[in-house]
Protein backbone atom coordinates (compact mmCIF):
# COMPACT_ATOMS: atom_id res chain seq x y z
CA UNK A 1 0.00 0.00 0.00
CA UNK A 2 1.32 3.42 -0.86
CA UNK A 3 1.50 6.27 1.58
CA UNK A 4 -1.15 8.42 2.56
CA UNK A 5 -1.76 12.17 3.39
CA UNK A 6 -4.12 12.30 6.76
CA UNK A 7 -4.20 16.11 7.83
CA UNK A 8 -4.71 17.42 11.03
CA UNK A 9 -8.58 16.71 11.03
CA UNK A 10 -8.46 13.26 9.45
CA UNK A 11 -9.00 13.94 6.15
CA UNK A 12 -7.46 11.81 3.64
CA UNK A 13 -6.07 14.08 1.19
CA UNK A 14 -6.19 11.60 -1.82
CA UNK A 15 -7.62 14.11 -4.66
CA UNK A 16 -5.49 16.84 -6.84
CA UNK A 17 -7.20 19.60 -9.00
CA UNK A 18 -4.34 20.73 -11.58
CA UNK A 19 -4.72 23.81 -13.35
CA UNK A 20 -3.01 23.94 -15.91
CA UNK A 21 -3.93 27.49 -17.51
CA UNK A 22 -6.01 30.59 -15.79
CA UNK A 23 -6.86 31.37 -19.59
CA UNK A 24 -10.44 31.07 -20.95
CA UNK A 25 -12.33 30.72 -24.22
CA UNK A 26 -15.28 32.19 -22.31
CA UNK A 27 -16.19 34.91 -19.69
CA UNK A 28 -18.75 33.78 -17.53
CA UNK A 29 -20.16 36.36 -15.72
CA UNK A 30 -19.81 34.67 -12.21
CA UNK A 31 -16.20 33.71 -13.00
CA UNK A 32 -14.77 36.39 -14.81
CA UNK A 33 -14.83 40.68 -15.29
CA UNK A 34 -15.80 40.38 -19.09
CA UNK A 35 -12.51 41.72 -19.71
CA UNK A 36 -10.92 38.52 -18.87
CA UNK A 37 -8.41 38.39 -16.05
CA UNK A 38 -4.87 39.72 -15.85
CA UNK A 39 -2.80 36.98 -17.56
CA UNK A 40 -0.03 35.19 -15.85
CA UNK A 41 2.94 35.44 -18.06
CA UNK A 42 4.64 32.86 -20.09
CA UNK A 43 7.42 32.39 -18.14
CA UNK A 44 5.33 32.29 -14.60
CA UNK A 45 3.24 29.35 -15.75
CA UNK A 46 4.64 25.64 -14.80
CA UNK A 47 5.75 23.74 -17.44
CA UNK A 48 4.10 20.39 -18.71
CA UNK A 49 7.04 18.62 -17.57
CA UNK A 50 7.21 20.62 -13.71
CA UNK A 51 3.14 19.95 -13.37
CA UNK A 52 4.15 16.33 -14.24
CA UNK A 53 7.17 16.36 -11.59
CA UNK A 54 4.56 17.82 -8.79
CA UNK A 55 1.94 15.20 -9.62
CA UNK A 56 4.52 12.66 -9.52
CA UNK A 57 5.94 13.55 -6.13
CA UNK A 58 1.96 13.86 -4.62
CA UNK A 59 1.22 10.96 -5.91
CA UNK A 60 4.19 9.08 -3.48
CA UNK A 61 2.71 10.98 -0.67
CA UNK A 62 -1.01 9.87 -1.21
CA UNK A 63 -2.90 11.54 -4.04
CA UNK A 64 -4.60 8.65 -6.66
CA UNK A 65 -7.01 11.02 -7.81
CA UNK A 66 -6.13 14.01 -10.49
CA UNK A 67 -8.35 16.33 -12.47
CA UNK A 68 -7.24 18.56 -14.97
CA UNK A 69 -9.18 21.88 -14.97
CA UNK A 70 -8.27 25.59 -15.68
CA UNK A 71 -8.99 28.45 -17.03
CA UNK A 72 -10.53 26.10 -19.68
CA UNK A 73 -7.46 23.52 -19.94
CA UNK A 74 -8.52 22.42 -23.32
CA UNK A 75 -7.33 25.89 -24.52
CA UNK A 76 -3.92 24.84 -23.53
CA UNK A 77 -1.75 23.18 -26.27
CA UNK A 78 -0.36 19.83 -25.64
CA UNK A 79 -2.68 19.08 -22.86
CA UNK A 80 -3.86 15.49 -23.85
CA UNK A 81 -0.42 14.29 -24.75
CA UNK A 82 0.22 15.95 -20.85
CA UNK A 83 -2.76 13.62 -19.95
CA UNK A 84 -0.85 10.60 -21.49
CA UNK A 85 1.94 11.67 -19.59
CA UNK A 86 0.01 11.24 -16.39
CA UNK A 87 -0.74 7.67 -17.42
CA UNK A 88 2.61 6.59 -16.32
CA UNK A 89 2.10 7.18 -12.62
CA UNK A 90 0.80 4.43 -11.01
CA UNK A 91 -0.17 5.22 -7.88
CA UNK A 92 -2.77 7.00 -9.84
CA UNK A 93 -6.26 5.48 -10.38
CA UNK A 94 -8.25 8.34 -11.68
CA UNK A 95 -7.59 10.91 -14.04
CA UNK A 96 -10.18 13.65 -14.87
CA UNK A 97 -10.92 16.74 -16.62
CA UNK A 98 -13.25 19.77 -16.31
CA UNK A 99 -14.12 21.49 -19.60
CA UNK A 100 -16.55 23.76 -20.58
CA UNK A 101 -16.68 21.76 -23.88
CA UNK A 102 -16.53 24.49 -26.56
CA UNK A 103 -13.00 22.42 -28.03
CA UNK A 104 -14.24 18.91 -26.67
CA UNK A 105 -15.57 17.67 -30.20
CA UNK A 106 -11.90 18.02 -31.70
CA UNK A 107 -10.28 17.01 -28.83
CA UNK A 108 -12.49 13.63 -27.56
CA UNK A 109 -10.70 11.09 -29.02
CA UNK A 110 -7.38 12.29 -28.47
CA UNK A 111 -8.07 12.10 -24.54
CA UNK A 112 -9.97 9.07 -24.69
CA UNK A 113 -6.55 7.18 -26.42
CA UNK A 114 -4.56 9.30 -23.86
CA UNK A 115 -6.68 7.14 -21.40
CA UNK A 116 -9.09 9.41 -20.18
CA UNK A 117 -12.14 8.12 -19.22
CA UNK A 118 -14.59 10.38 -17.09
CA UNK A 119 -15.28 14.20 -18.33
CA UNK A 120 -17.23 16.75 -16.64
CA UNK A 121 -18.46 19.47 -19.07
CA UNK A 122 -19.95 22.84 -17.63
CA UNK A 123 -23.85 24.24 -19.17
CA UNK A 124 -25.60 26.32 -17.62
CA UNK A 125 -28.19 26.88 -19.84
CA UNK A 126 -30.40 24.37 -22.86
CA UNK A 127 -30.70 27.50 -24.62
CA UNK A 128 -28.94 29.39 -26.86
CA UNK A 129 -29.56 32.82 -26.67
CA UNK A 130 -28.93 32.59 -22.84
CA UNK A 131 -26.18 30.48 -22.85
CA UNK A 132 -24.46 33.03 -25.07
CA UNK A 133 -25.17 35.42 -22.06
CA UNK A 134 -24.11 33.48 -19.15
CA UNK A 135 -21.01 32.83 -20.89
CA UNK A 136 -20.94 36.09 -22.65
CA UNK A 137 -20.43 35.22 -26.48
CA UNK A 138 -20.24 30.99 -26.21
CA UNK A 139 -22.01 28.85 -28.86
CA UNK A 140 -23.92 26.54 -27.54
CA UNK A 141 -23.73 23.79 -30.35
CA UNK A 142 -20.26 23.57 -29.89
CA UNK A 143 -20.70 22.51 -26.49
CA UNK A 144 -23.40 20.04 -27.48
CA UNK A 145 -21.35 18.39 -30.48
CA UNK A 146 -18.65 17.86 -27.64
CA UNK A 147 -21.34 15.74 -25.51
CA UNK A 148 -21.96 14.09 -28.06
CA UNK A 149 -18.88 13.42 -29.38
CA UNK A 150 -17.49 11.99 -25.90
CA UNK A 151 -20.77 9.88 -25.38
CA UNK A 152 -20.04 8.53 -28.80
CA UNK A 153 -16.62 7.78 -27.85
CA UNK A 154 -17.34 5.90 -24.62
CA UNK A 155 -16.63 8.15 -21.96
CA UNK A 156 -18.53 7.42 -18.54
CA UNK A 157 -19.32 8.49 -16.15
CA UNK A 158 -20.18 12.05 -18.73
CA UNK A 159 -21.27 14.85 -15.91
CA UNK A 160 -23.02 17.76 -16.97
CA UNK A 161 -22.24 20.50 -13.97
CA UNK A 162 -24.82 23.25 -14.01
CA UNK A 163 -24.63 26.52 -11.65
CA UNK A 164 -28.16 27.54 -10.90
CA UNK A 165 -28.15 31.35 -10.70
CA UNK A 166 -31.26 32.70 -9.62
CA UNK A 167 -33.54 34.46 -11.87
CA UNK A 168 -31.51 33.59 -14.83
CA UNK A 169 -31.35 29.88 -15.61
CA UNK A 170 -33.51 28.39 -12.64
CA UNK A 171 -36.58 27.98 -15.08
CA UNK A 172 -34.32 25.06 -16.35
CA UNK A 173 -34.40 22.96 -13.46
CA UNK A 174 -36.83 20.72 -14.25
CA UNK A 175 -35.41 20.51 -18.21
CA UNK A 176 -32.30 19.82 -16.92
CA UNK A 177 -33.68 17.07 -14.77
CA UNK A 178 -35.49 15.54 -17.27
CA UNK A 179 -32.56 15.45 -19.56
CA UNK A 180 -31.98 12.37 -16.75
CA UNK A 181 -34.65 10.22 -17.79
CA UNK A 182 -33.22 9.50 -21.41
CA UNK A 183 -29.73 10.24 -21.09
CA UNK A 184 -26.72 8.26 -19.02
CA UNK A 185 -25.43 11.49 -17.93
CA UNK A 186 -25.59 12.82 -14.35
CA UNK A 187 -26.49 16.31 -13.82
CA UNK A 188 -25.04 18.15 -11.46
CA UNK A 189 -26.43 21.23 -9.62
CA UNK A 190 -24.12 23.38 -8.00
CA UNK A 191 -24.65 25.71 -5.47
CA UNK A 192 -23.31 29.65 -6.96
CA UNK A 193 -20.52 30.77 -4.38
CA UNK A 194 -19.66 34.52 -3.56
CA UNK A 195 -16.04 33.67 -5.27
CA UNK A 196 -13.36 34.98 -6.94
CA UNK A 197 -13.47 37.75 -10.03
CA UNK A 198 -17.03 38.01 -9.62
CA UNK A 199 -17.76 37.54 -6.29
CA UNK A 200 -19.72 40.66 -5.73
CA UNK A 201 -21.69 40.81 -8.62
CA UNK A 202 -22.75 37.17 -7.76
CA UNK A 203 -24.92 39.01 -4.38
CA UNK A 204 -28.61 37.78 -4.70
CA UNK A 205 -28.03 35.43 -7.37
CA UNK A 206 -27.36 32.58 -5.10
CA UNK A 207 -30.04 29.98 -5.16
CA UNK A 208 -30.31 26.87 -2.64
CA UNK A 209 -29.99 23.38 -3.72
CA UNK A 210 -32.66 22.72 -1.26
CA UNK A 211 -35.36 24.86 -3.63
CA UNK A 212 -33.16 23.11 -6.82
CA UNK A 213 -34.45 19.62 -4.92
CA UNK A 214 -37.93 20.80 -4.00
CA UNK A 215 -39.04 21.75 -7.75
CA UNK A 216 -37.29 18.58 -8.94
CA UNK A 217 -39.26 16.46 -6.25
CA UNK A 218 -42.25 18.11 -7.13
CA UNK A 219 -41.93 16.39 -11.02
CA UNK A 220 -40.89 13.36 -10.08
CA UNK A 221 -39.81 11.41 -6.95
CA UNK A 222 -36.40 11.52 -6.21
CA UNK A 223 -34.19 8.46 -5.13
CA UNK A 224 -30.71 8.35 -3.52
CA UNK A 225 -28.84 6.06 -5.49
CA UNK A 226 -27.79 3.01 -4.14
CA UNK A 227 -27.10 4.51 -0.13
CA UNK A 228 -23.22 3.83 -0.23
CA UNK A 229 -21.45 6.79 -1.60
CA UNK A 230 -19.09 5.89 -4.46
CA UNK A 231 -15.58 7.42 -4.12
CA UNK A 232 -16.43 9.31 -7.52
CA UNK A 233 -19.12 11.19 -5.98
CA UNK A 234 -16.89 13.41 -4.47
CA UNK A 235 -19.02 16.11 -2.37
CA UNK A 236 -22.22 15.45 -4.55
CA UNK A 237 -25.42 13.98 -3.04
CA UNK A 238 -26.47 11.40 -6.08
CA UNK A 239 -29.99 10.47 -6.62
CA UNK A 240 -32.07 9.30 -9.69
CA UNK A 241 -35.69 10.33 -10.61
CA UNK A 242 -37.63 7.36 -10.64
CA UNK A 243 -37.39 5.16 -14.16
CA UNK A 244 -34.80 7.69 -15.30
CA UNK A 245 -31.32 6.02 -16.82
CA UNK A 246 -28.98 8.69 -15.71
CA UNK A 247 -28.57 10.54 -12.13
CA UNK A 248 -28.79 13.65 -10.77
CA UNK A 249 -26.40 15.11 -8.30
CA UNK A 250 -26.56 17.88 -5.61
CA UNK A 251 -22.98 19.98 -4.79
CA UNK A 252 -23.83 22.13 -1.99
CA UNK A 253 -20.68 23.89 -0.81
CA UNK A 254 -23.21 27.09 0.81
CA UNK A 255 -26.14 25.65 2.05
CA UNK A 256 -24.33 22.43 3.39
CA UNK A 257 -20.76 23.06 4.15
CA UNK A 258 -18.83 19.68 3.32
CA UNK A 259 -15.15 20.86 4.80
CA UNK A 260 -15.39 17.98 7.26
CA UNK A 261 -14.82 15.78 4.17
CA UNK A 262 -12.93 17.72 2.19
CA UNK A 263 -10.00 15.27 0.52
CA UNK A 264 -8.71 18.04 -2.09
CA UNK A 265 -5.49 20.09 -3.01
CA UNK A 266 -5.36 22.61 -6.17
CA UNK A 267 -2.15 23.55 -7.96
CA UNK A 268 -2.72 26.88 -9.67
CA UNK A 269 -1.34 27.62 -13.08
CA UNK A 270 1.61 29.13 -11.94
CA UNK A 271 2.66 26.63 -9.14
CA UNK A 272 1.24 27.39 -6.02
CA UNK A 273 -0.37 24.34 -3.68
CA UNK A 274 -3.80 25.62 -1.83
CA UNK A 275 -5.65 23.61 0.16
CA UNK A 276 -8.67 25.31 0.96
CA UNK A 277 -10.86 27.56 -2.18
CA UNK A 278 -11.75 30.04 0.37
CA UNK A 279 -8.20 30.91 2.01
CA UNK A 280 -5.39 32.58 0.41
CA UNK A 281 -3.08 30.68 1.93
CA UNK A 282 -0.63 29.45 -0.34
CA UNK A 283 2.89 27.17 -1.03
CA UNK A 284 4.94 28.45 -3.23
CA UNK A 285 5.93 25.12 -5.10
CA UNK A 286 7.33 26.68 -8.80
CA UNK A 287 10.28 28.59 -6.28
N1 LIG B 1 -13.50 26.24 -17.62
C1 LIG B 1 -13.85 24.95 -17.14
C2 LIG B 1 -15.34 24.86 -16.92
O1 LIG B 1 -16.03 25.88 -16.95
O2 LIG B 1 -15.81 23.73 -16.73
C3 LIG B 1 -13.10 24.52 -15.89
C4 LIG B 1 -12.87 25.56 -14.82
S1 LIG B 1 -14.36 26.20 -14.05
C5 LIG B 1 -13.69 27.36 -12.89
C6 LIG B 1 -14.88 24.81 -13.07
C7 LIG B 1 -16.30 24.84 -12.56
O3 LIG B 1 -16.41 25.86 -11.58
C8 LIG B 1 -17.36 25.13 -13.62
O4 LIG B 1 -18.35 24.12 -13.55
C9 LIG B 1 -17.91 26.46 -13.20
O5 LIG B 1 -19.28 26.57 -13.56
C10 LIG B 1 -17.69 26.45 -11.72
N2 LIG B 1 -17.67 27.79 -11.10
C11 LIG B 1 -16.97 28.88 -11.47
N3 LIG B 1 -17.22 29.93 -10.64
C12 LIG B 1 -18.11 29.48 -9.72
C13 LIG B 1 -18.79 30.07 -8.61
N4 LIG B 1 -18.61 31.34 -8.26
N5 LIG B 1 -19.63 29.29 -7.89
C14 LIG B 1 -19.86 27.99 -8.22
N6 LIG B 1 -19.25 27.37 -9.26
C15 LIG B 1 -18.40 28.11 -10.00
FE1 LIG C 1 -14.16 29.97 -18.21
FE2 LIG C 1 -15.03 27.89 -16.78
FE3 LIG C 1 -14.86 30.35 -15.65
FE4 LIG C 1 -16.71 29.91 -17.51
S1 LIG C 1 -16.56 28.90 -15.49
S2 LIG C 1 -15.31 31.69 -17.41
S3 LIG C 1 -15.72 28.49 -18.83
S4 LIG C 1 -13.18 29.12 -16.37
Amino acid sequence: MGMSMIDSYERNINYLRVSVTDRCNLRCTYCMPKEGLSQIGHDDILRYEEIHRIVLVAAGLGITKVRITGGEPLVRKGVTDFVASLRTIPELEDISLTTNGILLESCAEKLFAAGMRRINISLDSLNAGKYARITRGGEIRSVLRGIRKVRETGFSPIKINIVAIKGVNDDEILDFARLTLENPYQIRFIELMPLGHAGIQNNGLYLSNDVVRERIEAFGRLEPVNGRRRSSDGPAQICRLAGGVGEIGFISPVSHHFCSTCNRLRLTADGHLRSCLLSDSEADLKG
